[in-house]
């Protein structure tokens, strides 16, 4: 039996329990309608929110986890730093992350990223149209030439992130702006994945095209190989001719 991959999905978990909007479409929290959405026999699903202890992102989940899903909006401020310090290690070491809508603002995703993740929105319930510019990658399988959200919140450029190592979906709005919407980077051994659609106020979560990139996603983000990062002093393998040659040596005390 082949292994099953530990997906960890983290929502902050707010809006469902304060705005009657969201509590009506997700009454369960949009992590749990993700999961459900996502669900298969090749994927082992469990929850974390902002309110549990640690997060519920303690070290027991995080060494279990192949790939962390992440959504938040309202309360990034409030993900405490040593968390954010030990989800970025494991992200290095090999886990795989997919940040999702206004997590674009999340610690984390900043710290992977570098930049501000700054973009413009708008709130209108107008039509998005994605266009899938890598129909040979895995997170695009069975998704055609593009799909359309009805109803959505707009973001548009410009989107303060590096250039993505894959563009992977361009969003086109109803008002006029663009968005790059499915952006792939490599940190360390990690993969991550931004994917923008998922405003709380409307039934994303219940869209089969956006659940199915989600689900593909996962599998592409996860790997078997994971490993610590460290940095040793290494043996020559052949015999090095200059060796009695006297050069002055830095760092070997440090060992670094
Ligand atoms: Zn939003």
């Amino acid at each position: 039996m082949t292994k099953k991959i530990n997906v960890t999905i983290w929502n902050e978990f707010r809006h469902e329990k304060s705005n009657e909007a969201v509590k009506k479409l997700y009454p369960d929290g949009m992590h749990k309608a993700i999961g459900k959405g996502i669900a298969a026999s090749d994927l082992n699903i469990r929850y974390a929110t902002l309110d549990e202890p640690e997060h519920g992102l303690t070290d027991e989940v995080l060494n279990t986890t192949d790939v962390l899903l992440w959504w938040g909006h309202c309360a990034h401020g409030e993900v405490k730093d040593e968390i954010v310090e030990k989800v970025h290690r494991k992200v290095l070491e090999g886990m795989g992350l997919l940040v999702l809508h206004s997590g674009h603002f999340s610690k984390i995703f900043k710290k992977i990223t570098g930049t501000n993740c700054s973009l413009k929105w708008r709130e209108e319930a107008e039509k998005e149209r994605l266009w899938n510019l890598e129909p040979s990658h895995p997170i695009t399988q069975d998704i055609g030439d593009y799909f359309e959200i009805p109803n959505t919140e707009m973001y548009g450029e410009r989107f303060d992130i590096p250039t993505p190592d894959k563009l992977i979906f361009v969003s086109w709005f109803e008002g006029g702006e663009v968005f790059r919407s499915g952006c792939v980077f490599e940190r360390g051994y990690g993969k991550i994945f931004y994917f923008r659609p998922g405003h709380e106020t409307y039934p994303i979560y219940h869209n089969e095209t956006v659940l199915k990139i989600i689900g593909n996603a996962v599998r592409w983000a996860h790997s078997d190989y994971k490993a610590e990062h460290i940095c040793p002093q290494s043996k020559p393998i052949e015999t090095l001719t200059s060796k009695d040659i006297d050069f002055g040596k830095a760092g070997i005390e440090q060992g670094v």
